[in-house]
């Protein structure tokens, strides 16, 4: 089986490297890819280089992911997350390969305290929702076996994320401010990437497993939640921080304004996954506390 990885550097897409290597010839593309056109904001470069290649496999962990500045540089945006997407499983289309494709909790917008399932409604608050989502509709209309899984506040060991910030702010400072109304479920890239894989098999195995799936770890949290479990986690691996775990003071979002409105409730439901993939789902603390004992 030949593999293509798009986004092959990203949080997600480095751990796919890791998770897809044993499934076949694996080739991965990302932007800083020279001789191959991993270039998002060029599609029809990369709907060619699906032409060239003529994978079985597309997996595409690529998209425009810094929601804030997405607010004021919306035509890339759109480019990558939704044109790039749409050019892709096009030529997926044409040359019978599969596709895997990941969205996210911010194409819905966040209201009422119920989990999102696959059925819901999406209406995004923010240029990152919305094109992310017009990328999973224009995926979801072409009739290609395909793979969708939503997804929520990830993080990874390598690169930037929200408990490395806090760490560091956590070793400057006696107090931290955290937003405690925003529920969601931090989840790893490596969880996603396995699941990934387990996913392709079943896939190959069965074209009818294509459509839409949410894919979190289970139980929830607040980012006031998580930073103060990152912080009492970091104080039993001996890491000495000035802020300790019940110095960390609730703010609401409204506290805290940025460029685009982020959704309260981030909850998704991932029973659809659970049943028709057989997965167990970890609880989110299990995947962080490993993160940790990496980066700590
Ligand atoms: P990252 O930001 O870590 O990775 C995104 C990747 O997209 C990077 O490798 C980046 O390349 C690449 N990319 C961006 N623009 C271009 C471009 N013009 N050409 C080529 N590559 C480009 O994101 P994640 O790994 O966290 O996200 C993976 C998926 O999960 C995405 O679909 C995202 O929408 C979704 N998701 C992420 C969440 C999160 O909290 N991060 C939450 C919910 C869903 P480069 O390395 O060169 O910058």
């Amino acid at each position: 089986m030949k593999l293509l990885l798009l986004g092959a550097n990203g949080q997600v897409g480095w751990e796919l490297q890791r998770s897809l290597a044993p499934l076949g010839e694996l080739i991965c593309l990302s932007r800083a890819s020279t001789d191959f056109c991993g270039d998002f904001l060029n599609p029809t470069g990369l709907a060619q280089k699906v032409h060239n290649i003529k994978p079985d496999v597309i997996i595409n962990a690529a998209a425009y992911t810094a929601v804030d500045k997405a607010e004021s540089d919306i035509a890339s945006a759109y480019t990558v997350s939704a044109d790039a997407p749409a050019a892709i499983v096009q030529a997926a289309h044409v040359v019978g390969a599969c596709l895997i494709h990941f969205s996210t909790d911010y194409i819905f917008n966040g209201s009422g305290t119920k989990a999102w399932t696959e059925t819901d409604t999406p209406a995004p608050l923010s240029v990152y929702g919305a094109s992310k989502l017009q990328g999973e509709q224009a995926i979801s209309v072409s009739g290609v076996r395909r793979l969708i899984f939503r997804t929520s506040w990830v993080y990874a060991a390598r690169g930037g994320n929200f408990a490395k910030t806090m760490l560091r702010l956590a070793k400057e400072r006696d107090t931290l401010s955290v937003i405690n109304d925003q529920i969601g479920a931090p989840t790893g890239a490596d969880l996603l990437a396995d699941i990934t894989a387990h996913g392709i098999s079943r896939l190959m195995a069965s074209y009818q497993l294509s459509g839409i799936y949410h894919l979190a770890a289970a139980g929830e949290t607040t980012w006031h939640g998580y930073a103060q479990h990152v912080f009492a986690q970091a104080r039993l691996l001996g890491v000495d921080l000035k802020c300790k775990a019940e110095n960390v003071v609730e703010i609401p979002t409204s506290a805290y304004p940025t460029p685009i409105q982020r959704p309260l409730n981030s909850r998704l439901d991932c029973s659809k996954l659970k049943s028709i993939m057989s997965v167990y789902l970890p609880d989110w603390q299990i995947g962080v506390n490993r993160m940790l004992n990496e980066i700590l």
